[in-house]
């Protein structure tokens, strides 16, 4: 599941309802389709460049099917239905894997909202994960990487290809991020976390942008010394996601705390303050 980004693909040029990895089924206006087949097209371009050398992407993933559907009560209906069980409230996209179905809660417009272009992407994200790592959550794969790594992209901006680190959030980001840097959960804990807990409706917002941050953390921060040991932490997937492989791989995560803290402080929250603000 999850929300907010601007992308600002071209989406000129795109007739379509569909492309080389998406196939859209929709009753929405035809902008509104070309836009989302646009986004993701590129998302598929993002994730590979952000993967590369990390697993085998040389199969060409097969089409997802993409579901844009205009009225909330609509999507809420479909998808509860296609799950078999309700998603959490808030809830405005899902991947289902047995389907290859992705259902996005797209409003009526000709365009969608940052925020709906940004779970699009998220999900989207979800879904090369299945295709390409073999991911199939819950098994083999923590809470944090699975919903912080499709943040990452569906927060990042795509211009033709992802620019690392820049952002688009919705306008409640800064309120979430805000609270979050006043909750008290060490990296050891987040990284442990079981879905029961991570999904708890009392604390779900601050443990993605947690997860979202400790990616981006690992990604980039402290001069990008990090990188290379996620990277071949990832390598590992889907087999021995303990948190002991990470901390073989990035060091001992207690270590880490003050850095993440302060790099969550000082480094996003100025950057979401900014892309959030009108
Ligand atoms: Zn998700």
């Amino acid at each position: 599941m999850r929300s907010a980004l601007v992308c600002l693909a071209a989406l000129a040029g795109c007739a379509a309802p569909g492309g080389r990895h998406v196939a859209v089924e929709s009753d929405l206006p035809a902008p509104a389709i070309r836009q989302v087949v646009a986004v993701l097209e590129e998302a598929v371009t993002a994730y590979r460049e952000l993967y590369a050398g990390v697993w085998d992407l040389s199969a060409e993933a097969p089409v997802v099917k993409v579901r844009l559907i205009g009225n909330p009560e609509e999507f809420k209906r479909i998808v509860t239905e296609a799950q078999g069980a309700e998603s959490g409230p808030g809830t405005q996209g899902r991947y289902l894997h047995k389907s290859r179905t992705l259902y996005i809660n797209a409003g009526r417009g000709d365009a969608l909202t940052p925020a709906a272009l940004s779970t699009a992407v998220h999900e989207f994200s979800h879904a090369l994960d299945h295709l390409w790592a073999g991911q199939e959550r819950p098994q083999g794969c923590p809470f944090w990487s699975f919903e912080g790594r499709s943040d990452y992209l569906g927060y990042s901006v795509l211009k033709g290809r992802l620019v690392p680190g820049a952002a688009a959030f919705s306008r409640d980001t800064p309120e979430v991020l805000e609270k979050t840097l006043a909750y008290p959960l060490t990296l050891k804990e987040l990284v442990d976390m079981k879905g029961k807990a991570f999904y708890d409706p009392k604390h779900v917002n601050s443990h993605y942008v947690l997860s979202w941050a400790f990616v981006h953390f690992l990604f980039h921060g402290d001069g990008g010394i990090h990188a290379e040991g996620f990277r071949k932490y990832l390598k590992g997937f889907p087999d021995g996601f303990q948190r002991v492989r990470l901390e073989a791989a990035v060091g001992n995560l207690d270590n880490l705390d003050a850095p993440f803290r302060a790099y969550l402080r000082d480094t996003l929250m100025p950057a979401v303050r900014e892309a959030a603000s009108p």
